[in-house]
């Protein structure tokens, strides 16, 4: 009997800055109305400053991956696709559910996104916090009364546009095989990277956070050149004026 074996061949870098084309925001999930704020931009414990968590980046790309291979059928209650096929490109990248992690020959979940921070060096950061004194702006917005007309209005809390973060992606690429048969191997390597960098252009051209439909959350990717091959046979084959994603 054969036996299954995992090696890690290389933890490819996917890192660079991300730039607010628009204002963005994401929320924190509670509303506590501080300061008059209705909606408040996610901030870190331990310096305030905002910043975008792996999460929120992750969850998006995956979305829009999905979207993008609607060869899976879309659970009847809306949950994220998860699914127990070996060769499975969004469990494998992106990770399934507790029950179907156990499928044997797809290893660990391939991609890891870190929360990105703030760059406060960058000419925005500093500009805007000489003048107001903090790197978030607040933007009032109204909801207007259907019966009576009356506008009631909402203040939202965003990073202002032009604001930069750090965006820091790791792809680990593992070999998995089974006596003479491969589960994964380089050219699933090649295929998920490719994916990871297609999720990154369709959140670019999509929308980051919330509000996206009233112009917020626009963001625009630009990779630090990196030496890894795959990485950098994707930019060649996919970088034009159009796309905009592009070396810092
Ligand atoms: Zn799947």
């Amino acid at each position: 009997m054969a036996e299954m074996r995992i090696r890690l061949e290389k933890q490819v870098q996917i890192t660079g800055k991300m730039i607010c084309v628009t204002g963005l925001t994401i929320g924190t999930g509670d509303v506590f109305g501080i300061g008059g704020i209705d909606k408040e931009m996610i901030r870190t414990g331990r310096d305030n400053q905002p910043y975008i968590p792996g999460s929120s980046l992750k969850g998006k790309m995956r979305h829009l991956f999905e979207l993008m291979h609607d060869e899976n059928p879309v659970a009847a209650d809306g949950t994220p696709h998860s699914c127990k096929d070996v060769k499975c490109a969004i469990c494998r990248i992106f990770g399934a559910g507790d029950s179907e992690n156990s499928v044997p020959g797809r290893g660990p979940t391939r991609l890891i996104v870190r929360d990105a921070y703030l760059e406060t060096d960058s000419a925005v950061a500093t500009e805007y916090k000489r003048r107001t004194g903090q790197y978030v702006e607040v933007k009032a917005e109204n909801v207007i009364n259907r019966l009576d007309g009356q506008a009631t209005p909402r203040r939202f809390e965003r990073v202002p546009k032009g604001m930069e973060f750090r965006f820091d992606l790791v792809y680990r690429w593992f070999t998995i095989t089974n006596g003479e048969e491969t589960y994964c191997g380089e050219p699933e390597a090649k295929a998920d990277i490719n994916g990871i960098l297609d999720a990154l252009l369709y959140v670019q051209r999509d929308y980051l956070g919330a509000s996206g439909s009233r112009g917020y959350g626009k963001v625009k990717f630009l990779l630090k050149p990196t030496n890894d091959e795959m990485v950098n046979a994707w930019l060649e084959a996919k970088i034009n004026p159009d796309i905009g994603l592009d070396w810092e």
